[in-house]
């Protein structure tokens, strides 16, 4: 076997993400919460309930793993309807809470990027029109103006959003999230406050703390024609590719945007962001059939010989997370991975999908190209939304009832890359043996060889 290791730079940032509803528990002042008693709208009926315990403290435990298994950074949300559970009413105890939870993280040598918005919204604010009222834009300025003065002196990384294209496509378009809209008329004023949102946000931790870098956390989803040489299979791609991928980081670097006859001009919005935070999960592949038309707002399929998780929720596709940072950096701002991970409880699928993905990482870093840092999805299972508890994307995997721990292998597979600041044969060897020939070949190409 060749011995060899992918170092990766100093300082790299090497964590967990997790958020606010899917691991505190009885977040019941949401849109997620009043969503969750609807019948049908969540797999099995099943609720977030105590979710993972971190609002009783079990959060002190679980950063304690991410510590020992040598992470140094932790990427984690607040819950606004906490923080604020009746307009411009002040939960302080709330946040004296998630003052100490930054603090248990700093004390433990994890950095924290911290999300202000994660998918659930107040209810008082969902009452009003939610993300469809352009109020909610002066609503999340003065929640932003009230964390950053109670916690910006812990945090220097901030996400405003995460994931305004999910959020917008699940919630406005396809319906299956609060508030449960399918309005395609309606999507412009949506994008127009969310956009704005950010913005209010970004001037906001600036004006409190100018150091402070702040970015958004966007999902790219890589779109492949099914049939290359098929131009409505390319053309649903790139339309795709447009609509999910490149319409918001477009409006935060050059103010302005469009997708099909709809055209956003916000230059209030351009080079509004001093980090791309990027999820990458998979890619898809995408055809035109004459006969359903309409599919083409819907998710595509997985290629045949696609190398699936157990529940075929995602393909591995490490090359897609090459496109998307190839894609990320021509906005010219230091990039992190802000997610990327699988659902598999199983747990051999998610060490070769982790080998391969980092393996593009360092790829990536040694382009040169300002990836800063991983952070991966999950440090342990949790509340996966519309799916409940029936996807196990966590290092260590939780019982609910119990809510006993225990370590996967990847925690472990995980903590040698973390703590050797990279991706060594040996590792991939012990955790990932299926991909080792791939990413360390046991000899060169007979053209590079010495005597042919
Ligand atoms: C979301 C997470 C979610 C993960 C896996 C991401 O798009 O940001 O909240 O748990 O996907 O489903």
């Amino acid at each position: 076997m060749i011995k060899a290791t992918c170092h990766f730079p100093r300082g790299f940032l090497w964590g967990t993400a997790t958020s606010s509803h899917q691991v505190e528990g009885y977040n019941r002042g949401n849109d997620w919460w009043a969503w969750e008693q609807e019948s049908g709208r969540i797999f099995q009926n099943q609720r977030s309930g105590k979710a993972c315990e971190w609002w009783s403290g079990r959060w002190r435990e679980d950063f304690d793993r991410a510590a020992e298994a040598g992470q140094n950074a932790h990427r984690l949300s607040l819950e606004w309807s906490r923080i604020e559970p009746n307009p411009a009413l002040w939960d302080d105890d709330a946040l004296a809470y998630y003052r100490e939870i930054i603090r248990g993280a700093l004390e433990r040598g994890l950095e924290p990027m911290v999300t202000l918005h994660h998918f659930s919204t107040p209810q008082w604010i969902q009452d009003k029109g939610g993300w469809r009222n352009p109020e909610i834009v002066r609503h999340f300025r003065r929640y932003t103006r009230k964390v950053v003065k109670d916690l910006g002196d812990l945090v220097s990384l901030w996400v405003t959003i995460n994931e305004p294209n999910t959020f917008l496509y699940f919630g406005y378009l396809q319906g299956d999230w609060p508030p449960g809209d399918h309005s395609i008329r309606r999507l412009p004023e949506v994008i127009t406050n969310i956009v704005n949102a950010h913005v209010a946000a970004y001037e906001a931790i600036h004006v409190v703390s100018p150091d402070n870098r702040v970015g958004l956390a966007h999902h790219y989803r890589g779109f492949r024609p099914t049939n290359p040489r098929n131009p409505l299979d390319r053309w649903v791609a790139r339309m795709k590719h447009q609509a999910f991928n490149n319409l918001y980081p477009q409006v935060f670097h050059t103010g302005w945007t469009k997708f099909s006859s709809f055209r956003l001009h916000l230059p209030q919005a351009a080079q509004k962001q001093d980090f791309f935070g990027l999820n990458y999960y998979t890619t898809e592949l995408c055809s035109f059939n004459p006969l359903k038309p309409k599919q083409i707002f819907e998710a595509g399929a997985f290629a045949k010989d696609a190398d699936l998780s157990p529940q075929g929720f995602i393909a591995n596709e490490p090359t897609g997370l090459w496109d998307a940072l190839r894609w990320a950096i021509r906005y010219n701002t230091p990039v992190y991975i802000t997610e990327n991970g699988t659902e598999d409880s199983g747990d051999d699928f998610r060490r070769r999908y982790l080998a391969l993905h980092l393996h593009k990482v360092w790829r990536a870093v040694n382009y040169s190209w300002p990836v800063r840092g991983y952070f991966h999805w999950s440090l342990i299972d949790n509340f996966e939304w519309e799916r409940g508890w029936s996807q196990k994307f966590g290092l260590w995997e939780m019982d609910v009832e119990t809510q006993n721990r225990s370590k996967r292998k990847s925690a472990d597979f995980y903590a040698e890359i973390c703590r050797l600041n990279g991706l060594s044969s040996e590792t991939v060897a012990s955790y990932a043996p299926d991909v080792l020939d791939l990413l360390f070949p046991p000899r060169e190409p007979a053209e590079l060889t010495v005597d042919g």
